[in-house]
């Protein structure tokens, strides 16, 4: 068995943070490798949430916005630039009980890791919630969507729905109003949790109606979705819309199942930082964390590329204080 590659750094992700502490690593001589991971699923690839989202508008740089992937693709660039060593490889196991740390690339089965490192980065962000209804994965790609930057294009003229009622919903719902003909936001209670400048845009766009009070309780389709059945949660009834599109925006879950019994998490899965000293510093020395994956609470582009800043910073100087 060949003896794993021992890092400085290693970077588990890509989205923001990921990238931005490769830059910030790369450019302290670092060579970080990131491991970027591999596309598995819709909600689940290299780049981050941002490759799922369209005209990003606050970012700092852009006054007139950027695509989601185009800005991601920079960032990529950037680090590549100053020597960071991009793999499209998916993290299967760590083991952060002793130093070097070790990371699984493949099989987690096998003894041994395939690379070592002296200290490891983690931002491996956060995902999609789903719905859990029966039809819902099998017609995602075929009608069911979490992206509508990738799959908006596909509606044109159609009546499609909305499930959400965060600034995520009424993002998707918008944008979707280029393409469809109508778009039925489904939203849960008598009110949305979204900012207030996204209520407006709601309130002003004659292409959406709001469902409120009203849950979906099926999607129907055998090889493309035909419609859902969507039930009044004040009365129970039920009703049928003839929706060709489905787009499920509730909310995110961190990806943490990875560092389970390895490193501290709150209740709700999140990763807890600032254990040490700097704001990225894990439960385990040499162990730090930036980006979605242990921010719950403000979850924007431009604060997980801060804390990314911050998590090289803190394992330079960490790196610094043990190896000289
Ligand atoms: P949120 O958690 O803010 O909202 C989730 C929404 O989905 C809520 O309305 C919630 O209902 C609803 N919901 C949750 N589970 C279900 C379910 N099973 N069935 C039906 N409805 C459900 O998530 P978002 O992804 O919208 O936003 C996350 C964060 O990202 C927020 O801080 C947001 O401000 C930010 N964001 C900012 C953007 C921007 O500024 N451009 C764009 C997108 C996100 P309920 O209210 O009843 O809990």
């Amino acid at each position: 068995m060949a003896t794993p590659s021992l890092h400085d750094v290693i970077i588990i992700g890509s989205g923001p943070a990921g990238l931005t502490a490769a830059v910030y690593a790369a450019r302290a001589n670092l060579v970080p490798l990131v491991l970027e991971g591999e596309v598995s699923s819709t909600s689940d690839q290299p780049g981050g949430q941002l490759m799922l989202t369209t005209d990003v508008e606050n970012f700092p740089g852009f006054p007139d916005g950027i695509m989601g992937p185009e800005l991601m693709a920079r960032f990529r660039a950037q680090a590549l630039r100053f020597g960071a060593d991009i793999r499209t490889e998916k993290v299967s196991r760590v083991d952060f009980s002793a130093a070097p740390y070790g990371v699984w690339v493949g099989s987690a089965d096998v003894s041994e890791p395939t690379y070592r490192a002296h200290s490891v980065i983690v931002s491996t962000g956060a995902q999609s919630l789903m719905l859990g209804l029966p039809g819902e994965s099998r017609l995602l790609g075929h009608g069911v969507s979490t992206c509508a930057t990738c799959d908006g294009f596909f509606f044109r003229d159609h009546e499609i729905a909305v499930v959400g009622g965060g600034d995520s919903a009424i993002e998707e719902a918008t944008f979707l109003t280029k393409f469809a003909s109508k778009v039925t936001l489904i939203v849960r209670r008598d009110q949305l949790r979204a900012s207030k400048i996204m209520q407006d845009r709601v309130a002003h766009n004659p292409k959406i109606e709001i469902r409120w009070n009203s849950v979906v309780t099926e999607i129907v389709g055998e090889t493309r979705l035909e419609h859902i059945v969507v039930q009044d949660v004040q009365t129970a009834e039920t009703t049928t819309l003839a929706a060709t599109g489905l787009f499920v925006a509730i909310g995110h879950r961190p990806n943490t199942d990875l560092l389970k019994g390895q490193l501290d998490l709150e209740d709700n899965g999140y990763l807890i930082t600032g254990h040490w000293g700097g704001a990225s510093t894990t439960n385990v020395a040499g162990v730090f964390a930036c980006g979605d994956v242990q921010d719950h609470t403000y979850r924007q582009a431009i604060t997980a590329a801060g804390s990314g800043c911050q998590a090289a910073i803190d394992a330079e100087r960490w790196l610094e204080a043990q190896h000289g």
